[in-house]
């Protein structure tokens, strides 16, 4: 025989097992240059801008 498991997973025992997977939304604060949301301390990767200078280049920008 396998090593199969006996019974197939039900649908109630999945959901249990999963309950811990949820994703955390990651904090975002809006970009002053653009108001696109973006993570804190990091430039904004629509605009590229980071405390009011331009230190990324965006390929698609849209102004
Ligand atoms: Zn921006």
């Amino acid at each position: 025989m396998p090593p199969l498991p006996k019974r197939k997973t039900s649908h109630a025992r999945q959901g249990e097992r999963r309950s811990h997977l949820e994703a955390k939304t990651s904090a975002m604060v809006p970009c002053p240059q653009c108001h696109e949301m973006r993570l804190p301390h990091r430039a904004c990767p629509s605009c590229g801008y980071y405390r009011g200078k331009k230190v990324v280049e965006t390929t698609a920008e849209s102004k």
